[in-house]
Parts: structure tokens; sequence; C-alpha cells
């Protein structure tokens, strides 16, 4: 899933890249949902690890276009973890408070803790993505944002925190396709909003500035992948693989039980003396 990361520096059209690749799985559609499912439960042992050991933070940024499946990859990836321990972030239009301080304020309290994975649904990235393209606020403004962004983010990694981002991409005609079932489906209509059309208009300029941000922020120590999202399976396999991937390199430990717990046992009426239960797997 390699070939999906963003190399800092690179040039970078994102109207180049095929939103229907499927060039990193070789199997069929039916083989790719079945890795999925397997790829969940390793992600929920994983998880589950990193919350025990409690030393680690993840954190993992997702930014689209509308429609873009944000939302469906965070039902699909995150299916089976422990809503213990994992949280999501979403970022909608900055309110008053918000707007009266600098944009990563409120984006810093939602960073994750040690043991804790956390999703931000959108991010301090809208600070050069919508920001941008409506001219929110002037360019020698957001263009200073990207070493911002770099540098709080180094910080971030400096300080334990493991961090993923991911673009979802799709094309315009797969959008226009997704909209029109949100008018035509009535279970998805309450995700309509007329405002997306208004959007949609600007797909050239959101493109450029998606090109902009993920080839200069793309970091060795917060990568930018750029994942093929027309088809739901694809993209959720490309993320739950890079994620796990992610996690296993972290090598987490379960923390050391007490010492000699089996002396434990006769207060709880059970027998002294028996074997050692079995530890888990140190490395998952
Ligand atoms: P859905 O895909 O379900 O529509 P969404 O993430 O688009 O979810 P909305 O409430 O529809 O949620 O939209 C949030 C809006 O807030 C987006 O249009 C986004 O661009 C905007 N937004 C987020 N952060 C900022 C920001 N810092 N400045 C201006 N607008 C922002
Ligand atoms: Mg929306």
């Amino acid at each position: 899933m390699d070939k999906y990361r963003i190399r800092q520096g690179e040039e970078l059209d994102v109207r180049k890249l095929d939103p229907d690749d499927h060039s990193a799985w070789e199997g069929s559609k039916e083989e790719g949902k079945q890795r999925l499912v397997e790829l969940r439960k390793e992600l929920a042992s994983l998880q589950e690890l990193l919350y025990a050991e409690g030393k680690h933070r993840v954190l993992v940024v997702l930014q689209a276009m509308d429609t873009g499946g944000k939302d469906g990859t965070i039902r699909s990836v995150f299916e089976g973890v422990n809503p213990q321990g994992v949280r999501v972030a979403s970022f909608k239009a900055p309110t008053p408070i918000e707007l009266a301080h600098d944009y990563l304020w409120r984006i810093h309290p939602q960073v994750p803790g040690k043991g804790e994975l956390v999703v931000f649904n959108r991010s301090h990235y809208e600070d050069v993505l919508v920001v941008r393209v409506h001219n929110l606020v002037p360019k020698a403004v957001w263009r200073r944002r990207y070493r911002h962004i770099v540098d709080f983010e180094r910080m971030l990694a400096d300080e334990g925190v493991t961090i993923l981002k991911f673009y979802l991409h799709i094309s315009a005609d797969e959008q226009k396709k997704r909209l029109l079932e949100r008018i035509e489906k009535p279970e998805k209509r309450w995700k309509f909003n007329p405002g997306d059309l208004e959007e949609r208009k600007l797909w050239d300029n959101y493109m450029a500035a998606y090109s902009d941000a993920l080839r200069r922020t793309s970091t060795k120590f917060a990568p930018w992948y750029a994942v093929p999202a027309n088809s739901n399976w694809y993209r959720n396999l490309v993320v739950l693989s890079v994620l796990v991937d992610t996690l296993r390199k972290l090598k987490m430990k379960y923390p050391s039980p007490v010492e000699n717990i089996t002396q434990y046992r006769p207060a709880l009426g059970g027998k002294d003396g028996e074997a050692e239960p079995d530890q888990p797997d140190r490395e998952a």
C-alpha cells in the first residue's frame, strides 16, 4: 500500500491519480472483503494492546470531498474496536469562539492521549483547503500554514504520537452519482445538503488545494496516503492495511503482571501451586 504514500515536495496533481485504481490488491473484490474481515480482527487486538500498554498515541486524519466516504471509512474500519480507547473528533465550520483563536486552538485538545486512538473527521487541513478555496483569509496567511502544520505535527510526533493521514480520492463523476443517491434513496436523504452543490462547482480549486496540501505536508513522521476511493471496499482495504501495518510496527507489549501473580489464587478460593496461566502473545 506504500504506493499511495505521498512524498514530501514531489510534483503532485491529485487529478491525475486514478480513483478506480485497485492495483495494490491482486485478488477479487470478494477476496478483498474477506481480507477486510481478517484485518478488522487484527486491528481489534492491536487496539486492545495499545490501550493496555498505555504508551503510544495514534492519530488518524481523514480528509475528502463531500461524499468522499469519511463516514463510511470510520464505520467500516473501526467496526470491531473497543469504543473505550477510540474517539472520533469531527471538525465543522468553526464557531465564533474558535474563530477568535488561532486555527490550531480547537485541534490540539483533541489529539490522542496515551493508549488512545483518535480519528479526525476533517481536521486542521480545512484551514488550507476550504479556507483557501473560499478566500476566507488572504493568501499570505494560508500559505504559511503549511509550515505551521508540519511543525505542529513534528512536535506531536516527537512527543510520541503516531500520525497517519488519508485523503480519500473520488472522481467528480462518482460524487455526482453519490449526491444523486442522496436524493433518490429515502434513507440517504438526511445526508443531502444543497450546499454540497455549491462546493462541487469549485472542484478544480479543491483539487489544486489538495495537491498542494498533500505534497507540502506529507512527512516521514506524518505521511499522507492518497487512497483511491471510488470503490468502498478498496478504500477500506487500503486504510485498514496501512493502519494495521503501522500499529504492528510499534511492537507493543502488554504491561508485566504483578509479581508472582498465582500467589493470589487462594485468596479467591483457587488452588495454589498450579501452573502459571498462559501469557498472552507479548507481541501481537
Ligand atoms: P458529511 O460528509 O456527512 O456531509 P461533513 O464533514 O461534510 O460531513 P458538514 O457539516 O456537512 O460535515 O460540513 C462541515 C463543513 O465545515 C465542511 O464544508 C467543511 O469544509 C467546513 N469546515 C471545517 N473546518 C473548517 C474551517 N476551519 N473553516 C471553514 N470551514 C470549515
Ligand atoms: Mg458535508
